[in-house]
């Protein structure tokens, strides 16, 4: 399995598109069709084996311990080529509280290297029964070479001191950035930024987002992208619907798409379009911070 989603990889095509300020790519990758189709109600997921539980994991994916009841998996159908998907040993729910201190420590252990990240459980993540992070090549993406690049005016800055915290100016998806050295001082904020969205966002069982973390010269970036909806509203695999189940590294600005047809005709209007409509509404968003 793992030969074939690396193949699908290496042959998948990425094409540019573009709208006003956004810049993105799109990856035709066919191998992701399962995943972006995923069927994440609680009656879906309660007939399938989970396949993040040791016990039902092929003989042949082993894993690299990661320490703190995680492990290193690698991701049978990746995205990027080292991709790895980090589960808990224990079969938990998907929950950013549980998982936020391990996302920063493993940043850090990975620092330059490595971006982690987590999908919350109606926002992408294709075992939400099951905690689990993921780790991809650092800065990668579209939206992480302006993060770290630090270009003027991608951030407006709510908060500057030992911990900044802002929200990334146009274009499309609004996300909030908070950046700073100390890790136990970042989970504090992080948590306070988290428990402010649970307030003013309140879904079940927590606020619907996208997160990551990466550490670069000493820094820590945590990236929030809180979201409205799972999926676009015209998501599916009819004519005319779209096959694009957003997940971090589609708000990211790499969007990953199953369907040749949906990586021909998408435009830059379109991918913006989406962003809007998956994403909490920037104006909102800057009151609450
Ligand atoms: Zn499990």
């Amino acid at each position: 399995m793992m030969t074939k989603g690396v193949d699908c990889l290496a042959n998948s095509e990425v094409r540019e598109v573009a709208f006003g300020g956004l810049r993105c790519r799109l990856q035709f990758n066919p191998g992701r069709a399962v995943s972006a189709s995923a069927k994440v109600d609680a009656k879906s997921i309660a007939a399938r084996p989970c396949f993040l539980c040791e016990k039902n994991r092929p003989a042949e994916q082993r894993g690299v311990d990661a320490g703190g009841g995680y492990v290193f998996l690698c991701n049978p159908m990746p995205i990027f080529n080292p991709h790895f998907t980090v589960p808990t040993l224990e079969h938990q729910p998907q929950r950013i509280d549980t998982c936020l201190p391990k996302m920063l420590e493993l940043a850090e252990r990975l620092s330059g290297q490595f971006t982690v990240f987590y999908n919350g459980p109606r926002c992408g993540a294709s075992a939400p029964d099951h905690l689990h992070l993921q780790a991809i090549p650092l800065g990668a993406t579209p939206f992480e070479e302006q993060l770290i690049a630090d270009v003027d005016g991608f951030i407006n800055w709510s908060v500057t001191g030992d911990v900044s915290v802002g929200l990334t100016a146009d274009p499309e998806p609004p996300a909030i950035v908070i950046v700073g050295g100390d890790r136990s001082t970042m989970l504090a904020r992080v948590e306070e930024v988290i428990a402010k969205l649970a307030e003013h966002f309140p879904t079940d069982p927590e606020p619907m987002l996208n997160a990551l973390a990466l550490h670069t010269d000493g820094l820590f970036r945590v990236v929030l992208f809180p979201r409205a909806s799972h999926r676009p509203t015209n998501f599916g695999t009819d004519d005319g619907q779209i096959l694009v189940s957003p997940g971090l590294v589609d708000m990211l600005g790499l969007l990953i798409t199953p369907r040749r047809e949906d990586f021909d005709k998408l435009t830059g209007e379109a991918v913006a379009k989406i962003y809007q409509e998956v994403s909490r509404d920037r104006q909102r968003l800057i009151e609450m911070l």
